[in-house]
């Protein structure tokens, strides 16, 4: 399957959307994007990007879906099974900075998280209620 490029249209379309600070496109800081825990993998993605909001990953998505280009989300990049590993190359979109704890509900035991939250700050916060995730 043939897939479409990150233009120099695109990128600017990316900042608009995400702000400058945002958006990563020098291979010295893609590095960080190209691998997660998977031993020996390396794939670079053209640009990763780090939302803040659902509205700015439904413009991501319709961006990618526009011009045909692969995007990957990524938490923290600790997945063993190479799930965020950007092989066809395209867009990372980060979820690092969804990292909201909304509710800790100790008597239901469930919470509402964000998707990028940190494990240990998770862990941290119900400590503080007398939980904890096994
Ligand atoms: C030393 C070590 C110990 C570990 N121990 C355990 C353990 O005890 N128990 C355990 O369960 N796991 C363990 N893991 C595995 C790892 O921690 C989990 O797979 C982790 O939950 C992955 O989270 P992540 O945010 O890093 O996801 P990533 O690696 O960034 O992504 C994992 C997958 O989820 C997708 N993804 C990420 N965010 C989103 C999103 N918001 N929406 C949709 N898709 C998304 C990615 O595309 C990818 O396919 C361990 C890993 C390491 C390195």
């Amino acid at each position: 399957m043939e897939y479409g490029k990150v233009t120099e249209k695109i990128l600017n379309d990316l900042i608009a959307i995400c702000g400058a600070a945002h958006v990563i496109s020098s291979r010295e800081l893609l590095e960080n994007y190209s691998h997660d825990y998977t031993e020996d993998l390396k794939y670079y993605p053209e640009v990763a990007v780090k939302p803040v909001t659902a509205v700015e990953i439904s413009k991501i998505m319709l961006l990618c879906n526009k011009h045909h280009i692969p995007a990957t989300p990524r938490g923290a990049g600790t997945g063993l099974s190479g799930g965020a590993l950007p092989v066809f190359g395209g867009i990372i979109i980060s979820m690092e900075r969804f990292n909201k704890i909304f509710e800790i509900d100790e008597w239901n035991l469930q919470a509402t998280v964000e998707p990028g939250v940190i494990n240990q700050v998770f862990q941290d916060a119900i400590m503080e209620k007398v939980c904890f995730i096994p």
